[in-house]
């Protein structure tokens, strides 16, 4: 979400120099360039100007990182993710089928593609009208490619519904209305803790602390768990 005018990593100020090779941040490409962050971060033009679900591939195929939490940060602050959309619903399993593969778990090569159909079955606003966030439909999306579960199987098919089951009760307790970003959050760590309470796989995660209440007209402020503990709003 473009909600900052410096680097799109970390938000630093940029630096304009001179002619210099850099590798992109996200996809690895090598450009010329005159423009990157204080920290050293560049994004090449193709990454800059890519909707979410492009943007999203180029990410997972390329991040080493193991933290679904700073991989959510630098993903949402891609200016083709807005405040609100069905694009958050993707992010549960490609980030978290991303840091369990690079944590070394065997994951099937083609889950993107799996994540790519069976979340663009979801449309926008299933939290208001089923009952049922997405993001949290999408946590079970994430398990069911993990443990190759079809409709057939007996094996993990209970699990898959103690996933969903317990990040429903999760978005339950908080209440509405909508948030995507707070949804998203709570989506990721339930199922974080889904994951080693059922299957004992273990992924650390950092502290979320919200950036986007100013983007927010329905924010909860102060009852939302991702609050930061002082604003100066
Ligand atoms: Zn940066
Ligand atoms: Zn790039």
């Amino acid at each position: 979400m473009n909600k900052q005018t410096g680097c799109l990593v970390c938000a630093k100020d940029l630096v304009y120099t001179k002619l210099t090779e850099k590798n992109c941040y996200y996809c690895g490409k090598v450009s010329k360039t005159e423009v990157y962050c204080k920290d050293g971060h560049y994004i090449c033009d193709n990454c800059h100007k890519a909707d979410s679900l492009e943007f999203l591939e180029t990410y997972i195929r390329n991040t080493k990182q193991t933290d679904p939490i700073i991989m959510l940060e630098e993903v949402m602050n891609h200016p083709s993710f807005k405040m609100h959309g069905p694009e958050h619903h993707y992010l549960v399993p490609a980030i978290v089928l991303t840091a369990m593969k690079n944590l070394g778990i065997e994951i099937v090569d083609n889950y993107w593609q799996l994540v790519l159909a069976r979340c663009s079955d979801f449309p926008g606003g299933t939290c208001g009208y089923w009952g049922a966030c997405a993001g949290s439909l999408s946590a079970g999306v994430a398990v069911s490619i993990l443990k190759e579960c079809t409709p057939l199987k007996k094996d993990f098919y209970g699990e898959l519904h103690q996933v969903t089951s317990s990040s429903l009760a999760k978005i339950a307790q908080i209440g509405g209305p909508r948030c995507c970003k707070r949804n998203i959050m709570l989506s990721i760590y339930d199922l974080i803790y889904s994951l080693e309470k059922i299957f004992d796989i273990k992924i650390k995660s950092s502290v979320y602390t919200c950036s986007y209440m100013k983007y927010n007209k329905e924010c909860l402020y102060k009852d939302c768990p991702y609050f930061p503990k002082k604003e100066a709003i």
